[in-house]
C-alpha cells in the first residue's frame, strides 16, 4: 500500500570507518530503497552474504561488489532507483566498484528490459529469489565472463527470478541496517486486493501469510538483538491470517507478540479499511505493548473515486470504522494516506476530500499525487488530470493538514508523554532526539528532548514544553 515518504529513502547501509583501510575482497555495499518490507528484505540479503564470509562496507567505493535494492511501485520510486543504479554503474565505470547487483521491485517489474537498459548491471535479483544472493555473487566473477554453476530458479543469463512461494520466504539472520532497538517485520508478502492504481501485486503476488509461530520466533530473535520497538508490515496488515484457513488472525498474533519478552513497544502499519474486528480492536485497547498508533491509507472517501479505484469499502463504511476505532482505543493516533488526482476526480469530489480531512483530524497524514502506473487498471482509464492539478489538489491537502497537525502538536503542550530515545544529537552533552507513541519512525514528527544520559531505545517519561511545527520539544 503506497505510503508518503517511502520513495524518498535512498539508505546505505553504514558501517564502522575502519573498513576503508581493509582489502576490498569479498567486500559489499547495499543501496536500500523503498519501503520497510523491501528494507527487510535488504537486511536478509546482507545476512546471507555476511553469513557466507562477505563483509558490508558504508561506502561504495570501497566495495567488490554493490547491491542496489531497488523500488518500483510509482514513477518517482522508479526514478530514483534508476539514479542509484547509474550512479553505482559510473564507479563501476571507474573501476571503483567490481559488480552491480540490482534486486527488489523494479528488477521484479521490469526484468531483462532493465538488463536492456543497463548492460553494465552484473546480475539481476528477483523478489523472491533474494535468498540466492549469495550462491549468484558467488557466481560472478569479479570481471567480464560469469559461471553458469547457479542451480535452482529459473536463471536466464544475468537474471535470476523465482515463482512467489506458497508461504513467505524466512526474514531471519538479517544483518539490520535500522537503529538497534527498531525494527521492521514483515509478517505477510504479497496483497490480494486489486486496487486500480496499484502496481504492488505485480511485484509482490497473491498475499501470503507468515505462519504465526514464524512470525513470532523472528520477534524474538529481534528482541534477542536489542530491539525494543516492533514495527509490523506487511502490504495489507489486516487480511493477515485469511489466506491461511479463511479467519482474520491480525488479533491472535498481536496476543503472542505483545508475550515477547524485551520488546518494549509493538506498532502497526499498513492497515487495510477492512477486516478490523471488534476482537483486533479490543485487543489492541487491552495489550500492554501495541501502541494505540494505527496506520490505514484510505486513499480517498469519495463514493465514486473509491468505487474507480476498486477500494471495496465506501464513505459510509470509512466512516464507521473510523468511529469505531477512535471509540474503542484510547489515546489513539491515526495515520492515513491519501491518492490526489485520481483520473476523473472532480473538484467537487476533491473538496469532499478536504472537508473529509479537515473534520476527521488525522493525527498523521501524508498525500500522493496519482502516478499512473503501467498494467494497472487506472492507466486503462479515461479523464487522467494534468499533473499540474493532480500537484496542487496533492498540496492543498496537505496543507489543510498542517493545520491539523500543528494544533495537534500544540495541544501536547504541558503534557507527560514517553519518549522513545532514538540517539543523541551530536556535539550536545544534553541534547536527544526521539518519538512519541504518535510518531512512527521516518514518516512522522520527532521530539527533542533535554536529559541526561539518556541512552538509544530507552523510554523516557518527558514534559513537553513546546511545539515547533510537526515536532515536540521535550525535557526528560
Ligand atoms: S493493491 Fe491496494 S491494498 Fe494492495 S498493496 Fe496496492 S494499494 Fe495496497
Amino acid at each position: 500500500m503506497p505510503r508518503d515518504g517511502d520513495i524518498d529513502r535512498f539508505r546505505l547501509a553504514d558501517v564502522d570507518v575502519s573498513s576503508k583501510k581493509k582489502s576490498t575482497h569479498r567486500s559489499y555495499a547495499l543501496v536500500s530503497l523503498g519501503c520497510p518490507k523491501n528494507l527487510v528484505d535488504s537486511e536478509r540479503m546482507a545476512g546471507l552474504l555476511d553469513h557466507d564470509g562477505y563483509r558490508m562496507v558504508g561506502d561504495p567505493r570501497n566495495a567488490e561488489t554493490v547491491i542496489v535494492n531497488t523500488c518500483g511501485f510509482i514513477g518517482d520510486a522508479r526514478d530514483e532507483s534508476y539514479r542509484a543504479i547509474e550512479e553505482m554503474l559510473r564507479l563501476k565505470d571507474r573501476g571503483r566498484v567490481r559488480r552491480v547487483v540490482v534486486a527488489g521491485c523494479l528488477a521484479e517489474r521490469e526484468r531483462e528490459a532493465l538488463l536492456e537498459r543497463y548492460p553494465g548491471i552484473d546480475q539481476l535479483i528477483g523478489v523472491f529469489a533474494r535468498d540466492e544472493i549469495a550462491v549468484a555473487i558467488n557466481g560472478l566473477p569479479v570481471a567480464g565472463k560469469r559461471d553458469d554453476a547457479v542451480g535452482g530458479s529459473q536463471e536466464a543469463g544475468r537474471a535470476l527470478f523465482s515463482p512467489a512461494p506458497s508461504r513467505p520466504l524466512p526474514d531471519s539472520g538479517r544483518h539490520r541496517i535500522t537503529l538497534r532497538h527498531l525494527a521492521y517485520l514483515k509478517i505477510a508478502e504479497g496483497c490480494n486486493r486489486l486496487c486500480s492504481f496499484c502496481a504492488i501485486p505485480q511485484m509482490r503476488g497473491r498475499y501470503a501469510s507468515k505462519p504465526i509461530d514464524q512470525v513470532v520466533a523472528e520477534a524474538e530473535e529481534l528482541a534477542a538483538d536489542g530491539v525494543r520497538e516492533l514495527v509490523l508490515v506487511a502490504q495489507d496488515t489486516t487480511f493477515y491470517g485469511l489466506d491461511l484457513d479463511g479467519r482474520p488472525q491480525l488479533a491472535e498474533l498481536l496476543r503472542r507478540l505483545d508475550r515477547v519478552d524485551g520488546l518494549s513497544w509493538i506498532r502497526l502499519m499498513y492497515l487495510y479499511p477492512m477486516h478490523i474486528t471488534d476482537e483486533l480492536i479490543e485487543t489492541i485497547a487491552g495489550a500492554s505493548k501495541v501502541l494505540p498508533y494505527l496506520d490505514i491509507p484510505l486513499q480517498h472517501i469519495s463514493d465514486d473515486v473509491l468505487r474507480r479505484m476498486r477500494r471495496q469499502v465506501n464513505r459510509r463504511q470509512t466512516e464507521e470504522l473510523l468511529d469505531r476505532l477512535r471509540g474503542g482505543i484510547k489515546s489513539l493516533s491515526l495515520r492515513t494516506t491519501l491518492l490526489a488526482g485520481f483520473p476523473g476526480e472532480t473538484e467537487e469530489q476533491f473538496e469532499e476530500l478536504l472537508e473529509f480531512v479537515r473534520r476527521q483530524r488525522f493525527e498523521r497524514l501524508g498525500a500522493f499525487a496519482f502516478s499512473n502506473e503501467p498494467g494497472t487498471a487506472a492507466a486503462d482509464l479515461d479523464q487522467h488530470l494534468p499533473e499540474e492539478v493532480k500537484l496542487s489538489r496533492r498540496d492543498r491537502l496537505m496543507a489543510a493538514q498542517q493545520e491539523v497537525a500543528f494544533a495537534w502538536n500544540a495541544s501536547q503542550v504541558g503534557k507527560r508523554l514517553d519518549v522513545m530515545i532514538d540517539r543523541p544529537v551530536p556535539g550536545q552533552r544534553t541534547a536527544y532526539v526521539g518519538r512519541c507513541w504518535a510518531d512512527a519512525p521516518e514518516v512522522d514528527g520527532q521530539v527533542y528532548v533535554t536529559g541526561e544520559n539518556l541512552a538509544a531505545g530507552q523510554i523516557v517519561a518527558c514534559e513537553i514544553v513546546a511545539a515547533k511545527e510537526y515536532d515536540l520539544i521535550a525535557v526528560a
